[in-house]
């Protein structure tokens, strides 16, 4: 079964929107042709107060109860007379066919003759007075369909009751004047119109009671919906900040192991280079030792001296915690001087590769570090 054809809310909507093949699929799927929806109105009311003929006929194959009546007493049959048009008259004719019941009263006591003199609906009067209509009906204030036309000035209604049906002839019939004074008519049209307007206001409280409903219950859901994010949201948080202090704890350590690595991977270096060095050499390599630390004094590390000359390297320099001279306990707080003479002696001893390329830009950066004149004196 082909359900591209569905698009509506339900069965009334696609029935408002005369959407003929929808109504068919939905009604194949074993949906209910008589379902009530506001008002206590059917499908087929609808379709008939639209004069929708193609939707009437396709919901009459599905066997709806025609004699259903919605909250003011309206069958499908009244819907029909109460409208005009050519497509009224074929409506009428096909709920007739099925067996609508020609004289049901609604709640003003009026039938579908009565709805058909309202609406001048010519035709349609024809084809109930010939189904068998009652012509002697009274509605709630005692009037006939024939009264009722000549009341309304509808002088074909009343001629075609006449004639169809001589029973109800002059002499049951005390004509009324034909023409009505201006304030009955005045009368007549304000009674309709204010039973219109009482039908349109139950229409929109009943829709306004649905929207409360929908409301409600979209409250309900988005309350749900944002409870849960909140929650989702609260987990997603401490998992950030759980990462976070995870990810700084890994930087710390990751900064104190490789500044350990660096380190011995340099002291490894300065091994190697004093292996390879003539044995004078290693007599400065020893007078280059850092007495804090125990780490030679090399390119381009700085060297720094007590006032009795006793050398300490630059990284112990730094060191807060060294106040004092390790060999001649003098206090080294603004007593300390770069040992120039000593940093020279490093670099000779060293030799670095550099030295070949003094020309190179690295070269000239590594040489102001360490020749610079960048004198701390403290
Ligand atoms: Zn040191
Ligand atoms: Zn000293």
């Amino acid at each position: 079964m082909d359900l591209s054809c569905v698009q509506s809310k339900n069965l009334l909507e696609a029935v408002q929107k005369n959407r003929v093949a929808e109504v068919q699929t939905r009604l194949r799927w074993q949906e209910d042709v008589d379902t009530i929806f506001t008002m206590g109105r059917t499908a087929l009311h609808c379709a008939a107060a639209n004069s929708f003929v193609e939707t009437v006929a396709t919901l009459l194959m599905f066997s709806p109860n025609v004699q259903l009546c919605d909250s003011n007493g309206y069958s499908a049959l009244h819907m029909a007379c109460s409208r005009s048009g050519p497509a009224s008259g074929l409506i009428i004719e096909k709920l007739l066919a099925v067996g609508a019941d020609v004289d049901s009263a609604n709640k003003w006591g009026r039938t579908p003759l009565h709805e058909c003199v309202v609406s001048n609906n010519v035709e349609g009067a024809r084809r109930l007075l010939e189904a068998g209509a009652s012509k002697g009906i009274e509605d709630s204030e005692g009037v006939i369909p024939q009264a009722l036309a000549v009341r309304m000035n509808r002088a074909e209604i009343q001629q075609l009751i006449c004639w169809v049906d001589g029973k109800v002839g002059a002499s049951e019939f005390k004509p009324i004047q034909k023409t009505l004074t201006a304030s009955e008519e005045r009368e007549a049209l304000t009674k309709r119109l204010a039973e219109l307007k009482e039908d349109q206001i139950q229409e929109l409280e009943m829709v306004i009671l649905d929207k409360k409903v929908e409301l409600e219950k979209t409250k309900k859901r988005f309350s749900k919906l944002k409870e849960d994010s909140g929650k989702r949201l609260e987990v997603a948080r401490t998992e950030v900040i759980r990462l976070e202090r995870e990810k700084a704890v890994f930087e710390v350590d990751e900064r104190f192991k490789c500044v350990k690595l660096e380190k011995e991977i340099d002291r490894l270096a300065t091994d190697i280079c004093v292996k390879k060095m003539p044995e004078k050499n290693k007599y400065v390599v020893s007078c280059l030792k850092c007495p804090v630390c125990l780490d030679v004094c090399k390119p381009p590390l700085q060297v720094w001296q007590c006032p009795e000359g006793h050398i300490i390297c630059g990284s112990c320099k730094a060191r807060p915690e060294l106040k004092t001279c390790p060999q001649c306990r003098m206090v080294l707080s603004g007593a300390l001087s770069r040992s120039r003479v000593l940093e020279e002696l490093a670099r000779k001893t060293f030799q670095p590769e550099d030295e070949v390329n003094l020309n190179s830009g690295a070269v000239e950066v590594n040489r102001e570090s360490w020749y610079g004149d960048d004198i701390d004196w403290d």
